[in-house]
């Protein structure tokens, strides 16, 4: 085994700790928030305003707390669910998108409109140029392996 303190990391009371649920979606215990999302329904009309987005986005937050608790006490079994047309995971990409118009997804901040070919700081525009993604071995046991992807232009 290339890292054997990674299969025991998931045993580690402080790991237990800090990060609960990830240890019970790793063992199949609990179910990942992706997947939560795409069953919660959003009910964000056809051409919606961003506003519009992120009351729905807040309202959609609500009801998957309630469905995480349901599905965590075992009331609700996730392949009883069907995926709504529009989800909160739908939604939520949609609202990346309108972040892209003026980016500040990160602490830059550029305002740049990514959709339109405007390059911040990152030099990302709206989509990303993988140079490679492998299993990544070398990050903390906790976390390995880690699914690792590279953008060849990304300035650190
Ligand atoms: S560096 Fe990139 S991700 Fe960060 S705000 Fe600028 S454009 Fe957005």
């Amino acid at each position: 085994m290339v890292r054997p303190d990674a299969a025991s990391a998931l045993e580690d009371p402080k790991v237990l700790s800090a990060l609960p649920r990830y240890v019970d979606v790793v063992k199949n215990r609990r179910i990942a928030k992706f997947l939560i999302s795409r069953m919660v329904p959003a009910d964000y009309s056809d051409n919606p305003s961003t506003e519009e987005l992120w009351m729905v986005h807040e309202k959609a937050l609500a009801s998957e707390a309630e469905l995480e608790e349901s599905l965590d006490r075992g009331k609700v079994k996730i392949g009883d669910l069907h995926p709504p047309t529009r989800s909160l995971l739908h939604l939520k990409h949609l609202l990346g998108r309108r972040i892209l118009e003026s980016c500040v997804l990160c602490e830059r901040r550029c305002m740049k409109n990514r959709l339109r070919g405007e390059l911040g700081y990152c030099r990302i525009g709206e989509e990303m140029k993988v140079s490679s993604y492998f299993e990544h071995m070398g990050e903390e046991p906790e976390v390995v392996p880690s699914f690792t992807v590279y953008d060849p232009r990304i300035r650190t």
